[in-house]
C-alpha cells in the first residue's frame, strides 16, 4: 500500500491568516486555529498534517535572521519525523526567508515548499486554499518511497519555484512571484506536471546540514544615475559593514568615474566583500562585457552572475558568518551553492 507522507506544516504569519482589524482597517496576524477551520480541505488530504504556528505571527515585513534561524530549527528538530515540510509566510518577504533557509540546509533531502497568499484565507475570493493545498500536496510528493522535490521550493498561483530563484513583483497579482532565470519546477492545472529535469538532486547517501551563522553587517546599493560621491563613501562607511550588494545597471555595468571606483578599490582594500548584481530580474553580471564594468572586475568586485537581489543578500550573509579569506569568498560566492545561479 502506498505510504501516507508525514507533512509538518508551519504558519509565521502573512496575509494567508489574517483578519481585518475593524478600527483601523488594517490587515494584522491571528489566530492559527481559526485558520485551520476555514480550511476543512485539510482533513480529506491523503497526507498527514501535523501543524506549528509560531507563538506570535508576525507579518513578514517583522522577518529577520533571528526568525530565520527560528524556522530552519523547527524543521531541522524534526527533520527525522516528517516527509516534507511547508512553510506558511507572508509574502512581502518570502523570497528572502526561502533563500536564506536554501542556504541553511545543505544537502537538503527533503522539500521545504513555502506558500502564502495575497487575500486572506477567510475572504471569498481567496488564493490561499489552493496555494496551501497544492504546496501539501507537493511536499508529500514521493517516488520509490523518495521524495520527489528535495530542495526549498515556492509555490504561488499554480506554479512552484526554486526559491532563491524567486522575486516578489507584484502587490496585487496573484500571480506574485516570478522566477526569470530558472523554469518552474512544477506547475499546476488538470495535473501536477513537474519539471525533472529542473529539480536539484541531493546526494542520498549524504546527511542534511544546518548552518545558521548569518552576518547582517550588510546593505544593498542601488546605483542611480546622478548618485554622488558622498552618498557612496557614506554609506560604505558604516561601522561594522562587511558586505555591499552592488546593484548595477543592466549585465553589471556601474559608472566609470574616477570617484566612484576609487571609493570601491579603497574599501574593498579595507577588506569589504562587493559583489555586483543586476537591477534587471532577469538576466546576468558579465563583468568585462562593457568598458563601464571591467574595472569592477580589476579592482576586486565579485560576480553575482544571474542571482537575484534576495538570495544575493541572502548568500552575502551566509558567507560572512563563515569569515573567510576574500579569494575563497570570491570563490565560493562565484559557485552555485544551492542552483542559486546558472
Ligand atoms: N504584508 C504581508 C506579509 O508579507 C503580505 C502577504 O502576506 O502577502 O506578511
Amino acid at each position: 500500500m502506498k505510504k501516507r507522507a508525514k507533512i509538518l506544516l508551519i504558519y509565521t504569519g502573512g496575509t494567508i491568516g489574517m483578519i481585518k482589524d475593524y478600527d483601523t482597517g488594517a490587515l494584522k496576524a491571528f489566530n492559527f486555529d481559526e485558520l485551520l477551520q476555514n480550511i476543512p480541505e485539510l482533513k480529506i488530504l491523503e497526507h498527514e498534517i501535523d501543524t506549528l504556528s509560531f507563538d506570535d505571527p508576525i507579518d513578514s515585513s517583522n522577518m529577520n535572521v533571528e526568525c530565520w534561524v527560528k524556522v530552519a530549527h523547527t524543521i531541522n528538530d524534526s527533520f527525522e519525523t516528517y516527509d516534507g515540510f511547508v512553510v506558511l509566510h507572508g509574502s512581502d518577504t518570502m523570497s528572502y526567508t526561502a533563500s536564506a533557509l536554501s542556504f541553511m540546509f545543505e544537502n537538503l533531502t527533503k522539500p521545504v515548499i513555502f506558500t502564502g497568499s495575497q487575500l486572506p484565507i477567510g475572504d471569498l475570493r481567496t488564493d490561499a486554499k489552493e496555494n496551501l493545498i497544492t504546496s501539501i500536496q507537493i511536499a508529500g510528493l514521493q517516488k520509490n518511497g523518495k521524495p520527489v522535490i528535495s530542495e526549498v521550493g515556492l509555490y504561488f498561483e499554480y506554479k512552484l519555484y526554486r526559491a532563491n530563484r524567486t522575486t516578489k513583483i507584484n502587490a496585487e497579482h496573484f500571480q506574485a512571484f516570478a522566477s526569470l532565470n530558472y523554469p518552474p519546477l512544477a506547475e499546476s492545472g488538470v495535473y501536477l506536471s513537474v519539471n525533472h529535469n529542473a529539480l536539484w538532486r541531493p546526494n542520498r547517501r549524504q546527511k542534511t546540514k544546518l548552518h545558521t551563522g548569518f552576518s547582517n553587517e550588510v546593505l544593498i546599493l542601488k546605483i542611480f544615475p546622478g548618485i554622488n560621491a558622498a552618498t557612496v563613501e557614506y554609506m560604505l562607511s558604516k561601522p561594522g559593514l562587511k558586505g555591499v550588494v552592488l546593484e548595477t545597471y543592466g549585465s553589471g555595468n556601474a559608472p566609470s568615474d574616477d570617484w566612484f571606483l576609487d571609493i570601491l578599490k579603497r574599501k574593498i582594500l579595507e577588506g569589504l566583500f562587493v559583489v555586483n548584481i543586476t537591477q534587471c530580474i532577469g538576466g546576468s553580471v558579465v563583468m568585462g562585457q562593457y568598458e563601464t564594468s571591467v574595472q569592477l572586475k580589476k579592482i576586486g568586485v565579485v560576480s553575482g552572475k544571474d542571482i537575484s537581489t534576495e538570495a544575493a543578500v541572502a548568500k552575502l550573509m551566509y558567507l560572512l558568518g563563515k569569515e573567510l579569506s576574500p579569494k575563497v569568498f570570491k570563490t565560493i560566492f562565484e559557485t552555485s551553492l544551492r542552483g542559486e545561479m546558472s
